[in-house]
C-alpha cells in the first residue's frame, strides 16, 4: 500500500550508515542525466545506468561532497503496489545493512523520497562473474581458485551472521574496480531463526536438490549453490542446464551431471564434495579452502581486470 511505504520502508527510513540520520528533503526528479537525489545531508548526483533489476534500476550515484562514486539502487514507489513488496524490500535491507566484508557488496546508506526508495550501496565497476564467463566461457584453474577463495571468505561470513544468501550465481559475485569478489543481492536472502525453512526459492540453475524437493534446508544449500559455480567456472556452463526448465529440475533432484576431464582430479573432487544430494553429506564451507584444489598450485592474490576479457598467462 503506498500509505505505509510513504511512512517508510517498514521503518527503514534514512538509514545512513556511516554518519549522522537525517531525513530525507526530496528528489529533484527529471529526465536530465543529472539529477540531484537528496537524503538531507547528503546529495548525490545520479549517473551513469548500470543495470536493472526486479524492481529496481542501478545507476551511478556521486556523492557530491566526497565525490565516491556508489551503485544506487533506484525503487520507483509506484512500481511497489502490494505489501509484500514493501516487506520484501525492508527484509533485504534489514539483512544486507548489518553485513561488513570484504567480499560482501557494503550498503552505505538507505533513504527514500516522494518517488522513490535509494540503496546506496559500494560500487563495483568491474560488474559481475557472469560478465567474466560471458566473455571468456570459462576460466583457468587458477582464476577459478581466486574467485572460489573470496566467493567462500563472503559465504563464511554471512553464515556466521546467520544469514543464508539463497541465490549465489555469478550474476552475484560483483567485482570491485580492483577485481575483488563481493557477494551482492539479499533480496532474497534470510536470516536462520532456529527453524529450517521451507519456502521455494532461488535460480533455477544453481537450487538446491532439497529445496526442489521441498524439504527443510539451510546453510548447505548455499554450499550447493558453491558448487554449480565451480562448475561453471570450470566448464563454461552450471552442471544441470539444459533448454527445458522440467529437464533441469530433474536433473538437480537425479544429482545427474558429468564433469569433464578437462578438469583436473581435485577439481572434480571438489565440485562432486558440493554437488553432494544431501545436504549433511556436503563439504562444510569451512573446508573448502583447504581442499586439495588449492594444495601445491597457484593461486593468484590479485588479478588484473584484462582477466574480464582474455585468459592471463601465468608465469
Ligand atoms: P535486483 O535485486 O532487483 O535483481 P540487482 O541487485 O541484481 O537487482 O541489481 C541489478 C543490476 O544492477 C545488476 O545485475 C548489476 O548489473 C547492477 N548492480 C547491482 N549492484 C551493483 C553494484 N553494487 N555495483 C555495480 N553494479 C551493480
Amino acid at each position: 500500500k503506498k500509505d505505509s511505504m510513504d511512512s517508510g520502508v517498514a521503518g527503514l527510513r534514512d538509514q545512513h550508515l556511516n554518519s549522522n540520520n537525517k531525513s530525507c528533503s526530496g528528489c529533484t526528479d527529471t529526465d536530465s542525466s543529472e539529477i540531484e537525489v537528496s537524503s538531507g545531508k547528503t546529495t548525490y548526483l545520479k549517473g551513469k545506468f548500470l543495470g536493472k533489476g526486479g524492481f529496481a534500476h542501478v545507476h551511478e550515484l556521486v556523492d557530491l561532497s566526497t565525490r565516491i562514486v556508489y551503485a544506487g539502487k533506484i525503487i520507483p514507489k509506484n512500481r511497489i503496489t502490494k505489501p509484500h513488496h514493501i516487506q520484501k524490500i525492508a527484509r533485504e535491507i534489514s539483512i544486507h545493512r548489518n553485513l561488513v566484508h570484504k567480499n560482501v557488496v557494503r550498503l552505505h546508506h538507505f533513504f527514500e523520497d516522494n518517488a522513490n526508495a535509494y540503496i546506496v550501496l559500494e560500487n563495483c565497476s568491474r560488474k559481475s562473474l557472469f560478465h567474466v564467463l560471458k566473455h571468456r566461457y570459462s576460466v583457468t584453474e587458477p582464476e577459478a581458485r581466486y574467485y572460489l577463495r573470496q566467493l567462500v571468505e563472503g559465504v563464511k561470513y554471512i553464515h556466521s551472521q546467520k544469514v543464508i544468501h539463497r541465490d549465489l550465481k555469478p550474476g552475484n559475485m560483483l567485482l570491485s574496480e580492483d577485481m575483488v569478489v563481493k557477494l551482492g543481492d539479499f533480496g532474497l536472502a534470510t536470516l536462520v531463526d532456529g527453524n529450517k525453512k521451507v519456502s521455494i526459492c532461488g535460480t533455477p540453475n544453481y537450487i538446491a536438490p532439497e529445496v526442489l524437493n521441498k524439504l527443510s534446508y539451510s546453510y548447505e544449500a548455499d554450499v550447493w549453490a558453491i558448487g554449480c559455480i565451480l562448475y561453471a567456472m570450470l566448464v563454461g556452463q552450471p552442471p544441470f542446464e539444459t533448454a527445458s526448465l522440467k529437464e533441469t529440475y530433474s536433473r538437480i533432484v537425479n544429482n545427474k551431471y558429468t564433469i569433464p576431464l578437462t578438469v583436473s582430479e581435485n577439481g572434480r573432487k571438489l565440485i562432486r564434495q558440493l554437488l553432494q544430494p544431501l545436504p549433511e553429506n556436503r563439504i562444510l564451507v569451512e573446508k573448502i579452502n583447504g581442499h586439495d584444489f588449492f594444495k601445491n598450485v597457484y593461486t593468484p592474490d590479485t588479478l588484473s581486470p584484462l582477466c574480464c576479457y582474455t585468459a592471463p598467462a601465468f608465469n
